[in-house]
């Protein structure tokens, strides 16, 4: 018997009858960000019972040494009186937390950062602020990166790039078709291919690319993000970019779907699974550049963190609290080892900022 489908299936199911297939990038955004049924609206995704653990919630030294970056960073800036402190996709407001607490021994810039944290999701929303409103500082909510005033601005994004939507796009005889959601013969979704070409896609694709053998797929965001990111950085500020991903040009399908730790088929159960894919460093970095930003990195995750400092951090956590020395061992090695299992590699930090600042911290080549 065919299992019960779910609220957003239906209601996908509904906008193809009507409109005809979708983009994976629309399908995607649909599952992740429905304003009733989307994946992050509805729940809070994040930790052991939930469906998968970031950085900041592996350890607090993560958040900390973030928040030494931040201060580093500001003073670099000037030290400017006031900073906005953006952070988009905060998840449970963990990396905030702890990086907010290592930042206190700087006073001034204690009282400099006003906090803007722009998430989408409600539930996480309350979750952030019952996690941060005791820290003393202003906090304030924002649905998009386009709400938050200008002037001196740090923003820090850990897995956030990789949940905006993606396009994909597959090489043909007549040229890059993108990649939709349909609704097969059997009456279930699958994955099909738009019948009319991608105008002109091969002139835009990066060199390297462009004589791909048929069947290859391609995939891009065509989110402004990095733009967004670049234009408020340029001239005075930073920022911190930290996802999984590429760090050159590539080819192939990353989208992948996540349920209670495990990989699941993107088409099923939609809403009820995270989807991301990688991150293209290299469009990031090429679009923030294009509007002013200096590019530093990417460098991977495992070289930032030693870069601020991680061994001598875990070493005084474990003199503090000789009985968790086990468990802060693990988890130095799960944000640092290389190979398939450790984020220290995967993981990459790009960091955009005002061509001004020189070299950032970690990044210095
Ligand atoms: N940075 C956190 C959480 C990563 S999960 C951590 O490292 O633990 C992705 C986060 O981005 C969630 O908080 C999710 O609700 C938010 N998010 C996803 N898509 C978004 C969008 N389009 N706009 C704003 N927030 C979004």
């Amino acid at each position: 018997m065919a299992e019960e489908r779910s609220p957003l299936e239906n209601a996908i199911r509904r906008l193809i009858a009507i409109a005809g297939p979708m983009s994976i990038a629309e399908y995607m955004r649909l599952c992740l960000t429905h304003p009733q049924y989307g994946y992050y609206v509805t729940r809070d995704p994040l930790g052991a019972h939930g469906d998968f653990v970031t950085a900041p919630e592996v350890s607090q030294m993560f958040g900390e040494l973030i928040g030494v970056w931040m201060v580093a960073v500001w003073q670099q800036m000037g030290s400017p009186e006031n900073v906005r402190v953006v952070e988009l996709g905060p998840g449970r407001g963990t990396l905030m937390s702890d990086a907010l607490r290592a930042a206190k021994v700087a006073a001034d810039f204690y009282a400099a950062a006003v906090v803007h944290l722009v998430e989408i999701s409600p539930k996480l929303q309350q979750v952030q602020q019952q996690r941060l409103e005791s820290l003393g500082v202003p906090i304030l909510w924002h649905s998009v990166l386009a709400e938050i005033p200008s002037g001196p601005t740090i923003i820090i994004a850990n897995e956030f790039v990789d949940a905006l939507p993606v396009h994909q796009a597959i090489k043909q005889a007549d040229g890059w078709h993108e990649r939709v959601v349909e609704i097969a013969p059997s009456g279930e979704l699958a994955i099909g291919i738009a019948r009319d070409p991608l105008p002109h896609f091969e002139a835009t694709l990066p060199r390297g690319l462009r004589q791909s053998p048929v069947g290859s797929v391609y995939e891009w965001r065509s989110d402004t993000v990095a733009l967004e990111i670049g234009r408020r950085v340029r001239t005075d500020g930073a920022a911190l970019i930290i996802d999984y991903g590429h760090a050159w040009y590539g080819l192939g399908e990353t989208l992948q779907a996540v349920t209670g730790h495990s990989f699941t088929d993107p088409l099923r159960a939609p809403g009820e699974a995270d989807l991301t894919a990688h991150v293209d460093f290299a469009a990031l970095a090429q679009s923030a550049q294009i509007i002013g930003g200096r590019i530093h990195g990417p460098i991977s995750q495992r070289d930032l963190l030693r870069g601020l400092g991680i061994d001598q951090r875990a070493a005084a956590l474990k003199a503090r609290a000789p009985e968790r020395a086990a468990e802060i061992d693990q988890a130095l090695a799960r944000l640092t080892a290389t190979g398939p299992r450790g984020m220290g590699e995967l993981f990459k930090a790009l960091a955009i900022a005002d061509p001004k600042l020189g070299e950032l911290p970690a990044f210095e080549t």
